[in-house]
């Protein structure tokens, strides 16, 4: 049965030809409740996909589907296909009531929040996957079967929700790239949108996992938009192309907080997430540390623009106390 969320404080009123007539937001939790609801729906149809805990970066989704489509569904689903074994599933952060009444004040339509048993009912063995280079590497080396998890659920929900336009999050920036490549492949019928990273003022990606950093861990995660930020300056500040120097340079930063470790640091042609020998056009900076027991990413596209400093590899070399190999002071 479809609920209305009956919420006074975020009922929208709306002036009909001849009368109110009262809306708020309904709450599907079953395939065949979210079918209804989505054959009630007329004109354009914007998708959300969560997995909740939402913050303003979902939130940031929510609003441009809201702005570009007649009807709006998000979904909340902590998909457990694509945690690995030994990830935070169990843990991961839940609170279902906030996120309705969050989503109602953005005036989504219908919140879709299946229960796992109702998206893998008993029997299930069907999984959609994308293969090749986008899919062996960064998050998937250190996530796998993440990728799998992800293109199956989001598959599922497209074939239960039929949008028109699916709203995803530029912060996830290989899965961005992976639910493209499983549109373009599969032909699936829905625009892809991205949507740009939202920040805390100091700089740091919102993300639900922020919840389990203890004060000092916060502290220290600040090193991953910091890097981003110096990777800008390096690349569209000074017109530094040499990618393995921008790379070798965001380790040595990295390496100067302690309690964080480096998963990647990748320097990638935007598109097809190749490593890059050497900036042209434009580069995709990503990196994925782990500070405490939480695992964080981030990324940021960069294009050299005008005519870089002179000797900006020594400049740079030399703001990390290297030496290329056989010049003077060269380390040994
Ligand atoms: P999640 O609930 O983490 O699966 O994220 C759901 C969607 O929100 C994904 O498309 C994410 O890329 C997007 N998202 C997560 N964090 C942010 C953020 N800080 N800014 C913009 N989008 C985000």
């Amino acid at each position: 049965m479809l609920t209305p969320r009956g919420s006074l404080g975020a009922v929208e009123l709306q002036e009909g030809p001849s009368r109110y007539i009262v809306t708020a937001m309904q709450v599907a939790r079953t395939i065949a409740d979210m079918r209804e609801a989505r054959a009630r729906m007329a004109g354009s149809v914007g998708f959300v996909p969560t997995m909740g805990y939402l913050h303003e970066g979902h939130l940031a989704l929510a609003r441009r589907a809201r702005a570009e489509n007649d009807s709006v569904v998000a979904s909340i689903f902590v998909n457990p296909a694509q945690f690995g074994p030994d990830e935070d599933y169990d843990r991961y952060p839940r609170d279902e009531e906030r996120d309705l009444r969050l989503l109602e004040d953005e005036s989504v339509d219908v919140a879709f929040v299946p229960s796992t048993e109702e998206v893998y009912r008993r029997g299930y063995h069907t999984w959609v996957e994308v293969t090749g280079p986008l899919v062996n590497r960064l998050e998937a080396a250190s996530r796998p079967g993440h990728f799998r998890g992800v293109t199956t659920v989001v598959a599922k929900l497209f074939n239960i929700v039929q949008p028109h336009r699916a709203y995803f999050g530029e912060k996830d920036a290989q899965q961005l790239r992976v639910i493209r490549k499983l549109v373009g492949d599969l032909s699936l019928p829905v625009e892809i949108v991205p949507v740009p990273t939202v920040r805390e003022e100091d700089g740091l990606a919102l993300s639900s996992r922020n919840v389990y950093l203890s004060p000092e861990d916060r502290q220290a995660a600040l090193v991953l938009p910091r890097a981003l930020d110096l990777a800008r300056m390096m690349v569209e500040g000074w017109g530094l192309r040499d990618a393995d120097l921008l790379r070798e340079s965001l380790h040595d930063y990295f390496r100067q907080k302690p309690q964080v470790q480096v998963d990647y640091v990748s320097v990638a042609a935007p598109e097809t997430l190749d490593e890059l020998a050497v900036i042209n056009d434009s580069a995709l900076v990503m990196a994925a540390v782990r500070v405490g027991g939480t695992r964080l990413i981030d990324n940021v596209t960069l294009t050299p623009r005008g005519e870089p400093l002179e000797d900006v590899e020594g400049r740079v070399e030399e703001m990390w106390g290297r030496r290329r190999p056989g010049e003077a002071g060269a380390a040994e």
